[in-house]
Order: structure tokens, then sequence, then C-alpha cells
């Protein structure tokens, strides 16, 4: 727990959030400003900065937290419909919150390039 880190206290639920999914893991929960009909966060409960962090300290984890996303997808019901998973990596492309997740897109069609 990073004590001045938004999703820990999510994780320690000292910040609320509408979760979806958990596991011993991972915690899966709607992004509060969503772009797509389904917008879901998924996180590691462990905080790590980045994606890349991750990989490395524990790529087994990564695996975990694709894995709840695809779960949330199914239980979405946005799988036919196809929905992307983005972990923006770095303030230059994005991130905003550096605890690492995985933002699940979905439910609308999606063009690519996302621009
Ligand atoms: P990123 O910009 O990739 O770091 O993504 C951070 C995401 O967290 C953004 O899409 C925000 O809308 C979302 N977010 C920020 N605060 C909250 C919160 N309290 N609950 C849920 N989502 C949040
Ligand atoms: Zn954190």
């Amino acid at each position: 727990m990073n004590p001045d880190c938004l999703f820990c206290k999510i994780v320690a639920r000292e910040v609320p959030a509408t979760i979806v999914h958990e596991t011993e893991e991972t915690l899966a929960f709607r992004d509060i400003n969503p772009q797509a009909p389904t917008h879901v966060v998924v996180i590691p409960r462990a905080h790590v900065r980045d994606a890349a962090a991750l990989a490395e300290a524990n790529p087994a984890l990564v695996g975990a937290v694709i894995a709840t996303a695809a779960t949330v997808a199914s239980s979405e019901g946005i799988v036919d419909g196809g929905y992307r998973l983005v972990f923006n990596t770095g303030a230059g492309a994005g991130q905003s919150v550096f605890h690492v997740h995985c933002h699940l897109l979905g439910g609308r069609p999606l063009t690519w390039p996302p621009g």
C-alpha cells in the first residue's frame, strides 16, 4: 500500500468505487469518467507503477490482470462486439495514476488508430 496512491486507497476501501469483480490478486472497478458504455479499470492489488515494472517484477500478475479483464468483458456482455485493453504507460501516453491499470473499453464500435 502506497499511502499517496488513489488506487491503493480504492483497494483499501478508503476511497469508494463501483467494484465489478475482484480476485485474490486483482480488483476491477468502473472508471469515474467513462469513455465507452463499458469502461472498467483493472488493477493488481499490489502497488507497482506501470505495466513495464509489473512485467519485470511479476509477469504472472500481468496475466492475472488480463484474465480479470477478460472475465469482466464476458460479464459485461461485450465479447461478441469486441473490446480494447489499454495500459497507458508514462505521462506522455496519458497515464495519470501511477498504479498500473488496464482499461477495459467496449460496448460501442472502437476505431483504430485511437487518435
Ligand atoms: P490513466 O489516465 O490511464 O492513468 O487512467 C486513470 C483512470 O482512472 C482515468 O480514466 C480516470 O477517469 C480514472 N479514475 C480517476 N479517479 C477515479 C476514481 N476515484 N474511481 C474510478 N476511476 C477513477
Ligand atoms: Zn497504488
